[in-house]
């Protein structure tokens, strides 16, 4: 069913505590944890606890979810001292725009300057 748990999914494993993280953020739907390979200072990634392939079937079939996701990213750049600066919110979406984890996700990133257009 939509939103339920897949077996094989690296970050519903990290929503029921099978695989480790460095959790900094948690509501009632959603997580946020640290990247395992930063690419910037500040690297987190929010996730919804429900699992979606991707940030637009998420919004699609969850928008509240979606909501909740752009809300705790805010929330996590204030944390991290990072929304004075500048930080990005990314979702990459497809294998060919670098998704390679299909359990939606967005990436916040700062801590140094980012370039525009990104690669
Ligand atoms: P994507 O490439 O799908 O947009 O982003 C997936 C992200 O998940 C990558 O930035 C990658 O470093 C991160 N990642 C992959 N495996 C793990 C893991 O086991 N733990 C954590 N914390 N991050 C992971
Ligand atoms: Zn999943």
């Amino acid at each position: 069913m939509a939103g339920e748990p897949q077996a094989d999914c690296l970050f519903c494993k990290i929503v029921s505590g099978d695989v480790p993280a460095t959790i900094v953020r948690e509501s009632e739907t959603t997580v946020a944890f640290r990247d395992i390979n930063p690419q910037a200072p500040t690297h987190i990634l929010v996730i919804p606890k429900a699992h979606y392939p991707d940030a637009a079937s998420l919004a699609a079939a969850e928008p509240t979810i979606a909501a909740d996701i752009l809300r705790e990213a805010g929330e996590v750049a204030t944390e991290e001292k990072i929304e004075g600066t500048g930080f990005r919110i990314v979702f990459n979406t497809g294998t060919g725009a670098g998704q390679t984890v299909f359990h939606a996700h967005a990436h916040v990133l700062g801590g140094r300057g980012l370039q525009w257009p990104p690669g």
